[in-house]
Parts: C-alpha cells; structure tokens; sequence
C-alpha cells in the first residue's frame, strides 16, 4: 500500500523520520509539498522565505529524482488536497514530521483524515529533543534559558540521526503535479534577491558545505568569534534549519569527536542551537508568541510611532553607522549578524520607541532564516516583554556597541560604503568627527550619510521613563 510523506518545513532526506518510516512500511511513497493558503501558515511566509522556498524545493525534487523518486507539488486546503491524493493512489497514511508552530491547525488536518479513514503519523525530527520531555517540575516551559539548558543536557543526546534513503519505492500512477514556476515565489523585477546566492545555496547540499565549513574552519573560534559580525564565525545554518534541510541532531553529532582543545566552543555552539529548542518550547506554551506580550503588564505600553523614522530604521538611514551596516545587511544577503540583530532592535524599540511587533514583521518579511519561534522570542526578549525579560534598563548605545564588537570599522566600512574612509576613530559616530576629518574622508553629514535621527542620549531617558511608569504605574 502506498503512502504520503507531506514535507512542510523539513525539506530534506537527510535524517527525516518520517521519511524513513514511510518507506519502512515497505509499500511506495509519494512526497508532497502542500501550497496551503496563506491564513492557514502561521503567518504568511515573508518574501526573502518565498525565494528560499523556490530554490529549496528545487533542490528537494532533485534529491528525490536521483532517488528514482519526485516531488508532487498541489496548492489547496492541506486536508483536501490530501484526501484527494489518497483517493486517487489509495494511500491510507500520511507520514509528517511535527511542526510545533503548527500545532493547531495539524491537530484539526488529522481529525478530517481520520473520518475519512486515513491515518496521520507524526515524527519528532525537528528539535534536538521533544518539548514535552524538557519541562519544570511542575509541567510547564522553563521561562528561562539556563535551566531549560540544564535540563536538556540532563534529557541525554539527542536522538543518532538516520541517513539519507538511496533508493525510494514509487508508485507508478501518475497523479497531478504543479509547476513551481507557477507559484510565483521569484521577486519580479527589481530583483533584491540578487545579492542572496553569494552567500547562500538553499537545499540540502548547500546545508552540508555550511555545517562541513563551520566544523574545520569555524568552530575553533566559535565563542570568542562569534560576537564579532566583521568576522565570519557562526555556522550561518540557520536558513537551513528554518526550512529544515538539515536536522538540529545531525548538527549536534556532527560537533562530536572534535579535539580537547575545542571542547569550550562546541559546548559553546551547543547551547546556542538549544536556544532555537527553548524558543519553540515558548511558542508551544504560548502560541499567540509574535501577536501577544508575554507579560501582559506591556499591554498598555505607549508606543510611539513615526512612520519617516521607522521607514529610515528599514532603509539603514538612522544616522547611527552600526544599525544602518545591519539593516543594509539584511537587505542586501536576508541576514543579519546575532550581536547586530540585538543592537538594531533595541534601536527600534528603545530609541525611536517603537512596537516590537513592527520590527518582529520586517524581519519576517526580509530574514531568509525567519523563524516563528526564534523571532518572536528574540524580539520580545530584547522588548523586554518576554518570558525571560531583559531588565529593561538595558538600553545598547549603538556606539559603544559599535565600538567594542566592531572595533576597527570594518563592518561598517563593508556595508555602509559612504562612511568607507572615515577615520576608524569616528567610525561609530560620524556626527562627532571635526569637519576636516569629514571632508578628508569625502562625507558631508545630511547629504551623503544622514545625520542621527535621534539623539541617543535623550532616546535613552525616554525610554528608561516609558519603562518605568509601565512597572510603576503610579
Ligand atoms: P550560530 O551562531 O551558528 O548558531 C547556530 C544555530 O543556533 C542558529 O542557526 C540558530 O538556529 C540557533 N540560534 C543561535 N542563536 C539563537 C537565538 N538567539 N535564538 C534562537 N536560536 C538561536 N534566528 C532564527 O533562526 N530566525 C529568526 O527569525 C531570528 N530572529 C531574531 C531576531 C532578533 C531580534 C534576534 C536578536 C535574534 C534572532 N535570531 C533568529 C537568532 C540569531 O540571531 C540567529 O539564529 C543567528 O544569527 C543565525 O546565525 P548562525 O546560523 O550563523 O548562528
């Protein structure tokens, strides 16, 4: 009897159980990738996803090919679509991976196929481990990270992942397929997309040169590093893991058998892929994670909002070189540095004292790695409004911050090129730098490079008041 694997956001043949235990049932298979609509994601996938979905699906249905298989690719209402293939191939199972931003909407997907007689098996290959099995005493998620780390490490290695099948039985009926060109994920012209393929190949090959390079180049430095954005430290795995071409346990076993002297940084580069684990632990505990405050005490926070200062935020024209260097990255690669996502969204929030929410969607909108999870969780973090809330004194000044992560310019100097001969001493903060320093280096502040749009210093008091009077409403 044949049966359905449904890829969602687990893109790969790699280590997928699903995959391995449909094929296990000895019968064909038939892979599928559901267009569903929109309202029915979480979310609608942003637009530098919708690129990395082409090419991830391209790269999926070659994989399958070489493996005497194909991918079957159907737009619709996931229930139907599936009841419909089930009928036409006389499948009786659909194999999935779970996808715990999805929960809900998979929970009423198998109640349909079940009145319809077909089975929905679901798989744990997403996470490094489940997220009932990391849990407090009392059952629920952990709030905060270290014990939630604590408590991963206790649960032991995560499961040992499975290779890739060789050969996938097909079912020689032929059922309708989609073309991909059809959906329309390309940017049209202007292609801002251009820039992506520099730095990234979607698919599974392109996951495994990241995870081979970062292993014998990267992961010696991984934690001293991995701080500093004008160096190329971290894996750069995330997109992959986003749209699961590569599994989170194949990553952790792959730090395995490093030398001693590494040991620092693989454990290091562990707990951060634990983050991604403890961010979807939050989702699952509160799915309303990138709509709703975790602490509601924000619920009557007075955001402001000015559209010209969130648009020069989204242009990296703030004035301030290390937050426009990040949001000019982002636009130019769908990716920024971790030190620099912070400093960037605590500019959003505590300087121009904007709703976290705003900077969570551009970021969903233009991240190739955009994740349901990750992203909610880091903006709510950094917003303070969190599980596990900053204090919310913590106000990065984007020149210090400049100046300790980016010491000599250089990541300002590659992604805002006007401020390219400036001074490394002014590097950070343009606007303080003597005329003669500005007019050796070519720049007139307000024309070439703007002007700080606000002033750092009464930014911070603000902010500092608005948090205040939210905790002390008296
Ligand atoms: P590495 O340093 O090589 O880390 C390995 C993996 O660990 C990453 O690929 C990622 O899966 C996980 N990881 C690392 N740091 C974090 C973290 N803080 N939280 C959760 N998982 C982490 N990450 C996303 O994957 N998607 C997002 O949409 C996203 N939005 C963010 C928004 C903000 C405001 C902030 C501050 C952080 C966000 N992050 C997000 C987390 C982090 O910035 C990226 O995961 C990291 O920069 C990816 O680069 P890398 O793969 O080279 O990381």
């Amino acid at each position: 009897v044949p049966s359905i694997v449904w890829f969602r956001r687990d893109l790969r043949l790699d280590d997928n159980p699903a995959l391995h235990a449909a094929m296990e049932t000895g019968g064909p298979v038939i892979p599928v990738y559901i267009r569903e609509p929109q309202h029915l994601n979480v979310g609608p996938l942003g637009a530098a996803q919708r690129w990395w979905l082409h090419h991830s699906l391209t790269a999926l249905a070659k994989s399958l090919k070489s493996a005497g298989s194909g991918l079957t690719l159907i737009s619709g209402k996931a229930e139907d679509v599936l009841v419909d293939l089930a009928r036409q191939t006389g499948v009786r199972m659909v194999f999935v991976n779970r996808a715990y931003e999805r929960h809900q909407v998979d929970r009423g997907i198998a109640l349909e196929l079940k009145k319809r007689d077909i089975a929905v098996r679901a798989f744990h290959g997403q996470l490094l481990q489940e997220p009932h099995a990391i849990r407090t005493g009392a059952g629920r998620a952990f709030r905060v990270f270290t014990p939630f780390w604590n408590a991963l490490q206790k649960a032991g290695e995560p499961r040992e992942p499975i290779g890739p099948p060789l050969k996938i039985p097909s079912q020689d009926h032929h059922h309708r397929s989609e073309r991909l060109d059809s959906w329309g994920l390309l940017p049209k012209k202007p292609d801002w997309a251009a820039g992506f393929p520099a730095i990234w190949t979607p698919g599974e090959d392109g996951a495994r040169e990241k995870l081979a390079d970062f292993i014998d180049r990267k992961l010696q430095d991984y934690k001293h590093g991995r701080d500093l954005p004008s160096v190329q430290a971290t894996s750069l795995l995330s997109p992959h893991l986003t749209h699961g071409e590569i599994s989170p346990a194949r990553i952790w076993h792959a730090t395995r058998g490093m030398p001693k002297t590494a040991s620092e940084n693989v454990v290091h580069f562990r707990r951060e892929l634990a983050w991604r684990d403890f961010c979807y632990s939050l989702l699952i505990e509160f799915p309303e994670l990138d709509e709703k405050n975790w602490d509601n005490t924000f619920d009557t926070f007075q955001w402001g909002y000015d559209a010209k200062e969130f648009r020069a935020w989204t242009k990296g024209l703030t004035g301030y070189p290390i937050v426009d260097a990040g949001m000019r990255q982002l636009w130019r690669y769908g990716f920024m540095h971790n030190r620099v996502r912070m400093i960037t969204a605590s500019f959003l929030i505590k300087d121009l004292m904007i709703d976290w929410r705003k900077g969570e969607k551009w970021f969903r909108d233009t991240l190739v790695d955009a994740d349901p999870a990750n992203n909610a969780a880091n903006w709510q973090w950094v917003a303070g409004s969190g599980a596990d809330a900053s204090p919310f004194f913590r106000i990065f000044n984007p020149v210090l911050q400049g100046e300790k992560f980016d010491p000599e310019g250089d990541y300002v100097r590659e992604h805002v090129p006007e401020l390219g001969n400036l001074d490394r001493k002014y590097i950070h903060k343009p606007f303080d730098a003597p005329k003669n320093v500005l007019d050796k280096a070519g720049i007139e502040l307000g024309r070439a490079y703007p002007r700080p749009i606000v002033d750092h210093g009464l930014a911070r008091d603000r902010a500092l008041a608005a948090y205040r009077a939210r905790t002390n409403p008296s």
